[in-house]
């Protein structure tokens, strides 16, 4: 620990790179942006925190990456582009080789997206870390995707393949008897999601409803249908689940595709008319687009196993209150 270094250096040393000559980034009470006319900001904030949201042996690289990632995650399920972002940082303790690496992993992603850090704040812990990533993108507001514009009829897509990150997370928190040579090839699922930024800009013109699956397809799926006040059935058979997971057991896979949290895969609804438009973008930006259902009139969400019939007892999704 280097005891000499103050919050400011730290500041300026680690999380204060050259923002575009448009805008003011860290350095000043506030950072300053614009948007373009006609547009909407969008905003959203998420927390993580050692031991609830990450392990407190994660590599520091991979944590400045899933930082970002959960968040642009959130812009791209509304279809809007990144602009920039800020960076809340609670640490017990002040590590420079942690926190290089952790900017290191943030600045990577950054660049990518042109999600440029533009402030933040930096505080002592008493207690672990405490990760707080404000973001800001900008949508078309006529073509932003809603939770609550789902239409009965609509067809129900994911994007990705479902299941291993959830298969990973519990073989490290020891919940499920760990194979080594499998959680090798799955936890860059759980640690470095790919937030579909490119894919959310491409549907907006051309779905209804979206969200990123952050606590499970059928909790997130629910949030959709509850604010469109319609029902769905999914066809359990058509669920990508990920190949690397088959020789699992049969009721582990159902609950990490069904129920399975930090995905950051989308979930979206279009009509059926988008169907060739849809299947034309998954080839054009390489992710797989699966249709995995119909919203429905009738206000439930059933899944129907390959013989027919509807699955009883759901998988519950991640709920951080649940007693
Ligand atoms: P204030 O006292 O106004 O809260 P601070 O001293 O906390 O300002 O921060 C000084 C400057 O450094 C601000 O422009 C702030 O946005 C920036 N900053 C602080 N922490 C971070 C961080 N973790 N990442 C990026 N910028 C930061
Ligand atoms: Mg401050």
């Amino acid at each position: 620990m280097n005891t000499q270094a103050t919050e400011f250096d730290l500041i300026a040393r680690y999380f204060n790179r050259p923002v575009p000559k448009d805008m003011l980034g860290g350095g000043d009470d506030c950072a300053l942006f614009s948007v373009p006319a006609g547009k909407q900001v969008a905003t959203s904030t998420d927390l993580l925190l050692e031991g609830r949201h990450f392990f407190s042996d994660v590599d520091a690289r991979t944590l400045g990456h899933k930082a970002l990632a959960v968040n642009l995650s959130d812009l791209a399920a509304m279809g809007a582009s990144p602009i920039g972002c800020l960076l809340g940082l609670g640490l017990p303790s002040m590590d420079p080789g942690w926190i290089e690496k952790f900017a290191e992993g943030f600045y990577a992603l950054a660049a990518e997206h042109h999600c440029h850090l533009i402030g933040g704040d930096t505080t002592r812990s008493l207690n672990g870390i405490t990760l707080s990533v404000t973001v800001f993108g900008v949508v078309d507001p006529l073509h932003a995707m809603h939770r609550r514009a789902a239409q009965p009829g609509d067809e129900i897509w994911v994007s990705g393949y479902l299941g291993a990150a959830d298969i990973a997370c519990r073989m490290l928190a020891g919940e499920i008897p760990t194979q080594p040579e499998l959680l090798k090839k799955i936890r860059h699922a759980l640690e470095l999601p790919v937030p579909r930024v490119a894919l959310g800009q491409a549907l907006a013109r051309h779905a209804h409803a979206a969200i990123d699956v952050s606590d499970g397809l059928l909790q997130d799926l629910g949030h959709i249908l509850k604010a469109s006040g319609c029902g769905a059935q999914i066809l359990e058979s058509t669920l990508p689940i990920h190949r690397d997971l088959l020789g699992l057991p049969a009721h582990l896979l159902r609950r990490a595709a069904l129920a399975g949290g930090d995905l950051y895969e989308l979930c979206f609804t279009a009509p059926v008319s988008a169907h060739a438009v849809i299947d034309e973008i998954g080839r054009e930006l390489s992710i797989p687009l699966t249709c995995i259902g119909t919203a429905t009139l009738l206000n439930d969400l059933q899944v129907v196993d390959a013989a027919g019939c509807i699955v009883p007892d759901l998988p519950a999704g991640f709920d951080h209150f649940r007693m």
